[in-house]
């Protein structure tokens, strides 16, 4: 990489469920593994009496701690309270969620005894913050500069409250790209295109609370989004809840007990069907065990691959209607595609893989990018390409993506004018002339939607822009031009100006649930917090690891034979008690602090040093 003096741009796939984060450099992608050694990350937040746990250690902790564990911010950002998605949502998670004075839906939790209450922007930017952190950390020096990856239906507000919570996480955000197309381009990299010819590849991504189809077509370099379709509510939570409510029957026909009404209990049972579920994508049988579920009954029992993929197999049918959707508004029949790339880790599910087989005809499926990377890889290289890296590898890709939803303006009597149909490349801009719709009018005022329904009260309300000051005039006289300049990003800017006058009135939309320039510099404060807080937390993790590892050592070293025989039993049975203790004392003391395991680890050297000291010093043949 070369240093440009702007330092190193990742790509980001920023997952309902897992975030993996990648890297262009020495010609090639590099998946960034996390400080537990894993290639994606939980995009879980966990707040507790003493700090804030992001990825690994807050998904490790959610059965103890269920009501202060947020995930699924993904689903909220960029929504409305009222939404009927987010209505939806809230029935199904353990958090509490309410509705701020803007609209906007907010998680409540207990951090440090007292109620907090934040936005969906600000959970999604502790995981970027996380991400980011883990990039420093396996690149060994700040990242500022980022590509981070939406879903192809994203609406405009969840673009945007997307990119401030890039932006809260101290990133520059490059750019948003969609995950189809970032999966496409990872697809791409290693393929030589024909010559003059057009390839049309079907994006399946799967993944842990959504399905996402897209029709990418790819000629020399060029990557175009035809048609994107998909259900926002459809995913490997889904086929967990179904294999948890198989459970939940079965512990009850067993003990007549419903474990249903215990969240710890439902937690420890997610937690273990998610993991059978993934077994089962290798194996064709698999068991679920925990102790103590409920009122200490050990649960135990059994799964085989075909009864989990029956217990979803309506679901994974569903799976099939967004892919003949995709294909018929790209206007293309399943015989024009020549690949169907899998992405997201549930396409690992073989039912599914069966079923798109199936309905392509029996064609094989690509299967030689990771679907868990794909999304990231893709990003990786859009950094690459937006930093400008000049590997002729990668210099060759042009992206071209699509408008997720259609955008306009409301007419009288609230119809839905519009100005850029949905699936339009981007950039585009287009422009309108209306009128004024009574005498004399002196302002008037654009109300933009965007949405696929004819009645504007149907969509998605966008913002309004009020132009004054129009000389009076009668009806139908004065031309007012509404242009609408939609970016790479897929974020609209909207532009109304006086055809006669000349007056303008030009912003970006920044519809009213979004976050204020005050609200964000206020998040962008508590980051701060938060970071300093992981700091802490990573030290205090690191002195908890070195007291174990210090104390299994110690176990060893006495344990070892030539070592016991020298040892006198009084010491041994010493220096067994006291690793003993301090390894019980860990047990019971999981949330001590950075200080107690120091004071541990001195309390039990100090045991330990004396005796070998001993052995040594009679061993030594210049001893006296
Ligand atoms: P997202 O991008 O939606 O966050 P991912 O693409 O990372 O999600 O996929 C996560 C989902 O994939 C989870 O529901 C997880 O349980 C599921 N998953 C991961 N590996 C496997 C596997 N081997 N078999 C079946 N499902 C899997
Ligand atoms: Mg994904």
């Amino acid at each position: 990489m070369a240093d440009d003096g702007m330092g190193p741009a990742i790509g980001i796939d920023l997952g309902t469920t897992y975030c993996c984060a990648a890297i262009w450099r020495h010609g090639k992608v590099e998946i960034i593994s996390n400080d537990q050694g894993n290639r994606t990350t939980p995009s879980f937040v966990a707040f507790t009496d003493t700090e804030v746990l992001v990825g690994d250690a807050a998904k490790n902790q959610v059965a103890m701690n269920p009501a202060n564990t947020v995930f699924d911010s993904k689903r909220l950002i960029g929504r409305r309270y009222s939404d009927e998605s987010v209505q939806k949502d809230l029935k199904r998670l353990p958090f509490k969620v309410v509705a701020g004075s803007n609209g906007n839906p907010l998680i409540m939790v207990t951090y440090k005894g007292k109620e907090k209450r934040l936005a969906a922007e600000e959970i999604s930017s502790i995981v970027l913050m996380k991400m980011k952190e883990i990039a420093e950390d396996y690149l060994g020096t700040t990242v500022t500069n980022a590509v981070i990856t939406v879903p192809a239906n994203y609406s405009n507000a969840q673009r945007q409250a997307t990119k401030d919570a890039g932006i809260i996480a101290g990133l520059n955000v490059m750019r948003l790209i969609n995950e189809a197309t970032a999966a496409a381009i990872a697809y791409g990299l290693d393929r030589k295109p024909k010559k003059f010819e057009e390839e049309n590849v079907l994006i399946f991504d799967l993944g842990g609370g959504t399905l996402d189809v897209s029709l990418v077509t790819m000629e020399e370099g060029i990557f175009e989004v035809r048609a994107t379709a998909g259900d926002t509510h459809l995913g490997g939570e889904e086929f967990d809840n179904r294999m948890v409510d198989h459970f939940i029957k079965e512990f009850s026909r067993r003990h007549k007990k419903d474990i249903s009404s215990n969240p710890r209990a439902l937690q420890r049972l997610r937690t273990a069907c998610e993991r059978a579920k993934r077994i089962l994508s290798s194996a064709a049988q698999t068991v679920i065990e925990i102790d103590h579920l409920y009122d200490d009954i050990d649960f135990s029992s059994s799964i085989t691959r075909a009864e989990f993929e029956n217990l979803s197999v309506d679901l994974f049918r569903k799976c099939m209607e967004p892919v003949e959707k995709c294909l018929r508004d790209a206007k293309m029949d399943k015989g024009s595609i020549h690949d169907v790339v899998l992405v997201g880790g549930s396409t690992r599910i073989h039912k599914v893989h069966q079923l798109l087989q199936e309905f392509f005809n029996g064609k094989e499926l690509c299967k030689s990018i990771n679907p868990d990377e794909a999304v990231a890889c893709g990003a990786a290289i859009q950094a690459a390409i937006l930093k400008g890296d000049k590997d002729d590898k990668i210099n060759n890709f042009l992206l071209l993506d699509v408008t997720p939803q259609s955008l306009g303006v409301e007419t009288a009597g609230g119809i839905m004018t519009v100005l850029i149909p949905r699936n339009t490349t981007i950039p585009t801009n287009k422009e309108m002339v209306l009128s004024p719709d009574y005498d004399n009018q002196t302002s008037f005022l654009a109300k933009v939607y965007e949405g696929e329904r004819a009645r504007t009260r149907d969509n998605n309300l966008l913002g309004e822009f009020e132009l004054s000051g129009i000389p009076p005039a009668p009806r139908g006289g004065p031309q007012i031009t509404v242009c609408f300049d939609v970016e790479c990003d897929g974020i609209l800017n909207v532009l109304v100006k006086d055809k006669n006058t000349g007056k303008r009135n030009l912003r970006t939309i920044n519809d009213k649930s979004r976050l204020s320039k005050d609200e964000i510099e206020n998040m962008l404060r508590e980051a701060k917090k938060y970071r300093a807080e992981n700091a802490k937390y990573k030290k205090k993790v690191k002195a908890r690891n070195a007291l174990e590892e210090i104390a299994y050592n110690m176990k060893n070293t006495i344990d070892d034979e030539k070592i016991a025989a020298k040892l006198r039993p009084a010491d041994k049975n010493k220096i067994d008690d006291a690793i003993e203790q301090a390894v019980g004392w860990l047990e019971i003391n999981r949330l001590a602090q950075t200080v107690d395991f120091k004071r541990k680890m001195k309390e039990l050297w100090s045991t330990f040093k004396p005796i070998m000291t001993k052995i040594y010093e009679a061993e030594c043949p210049y001893d006296g």
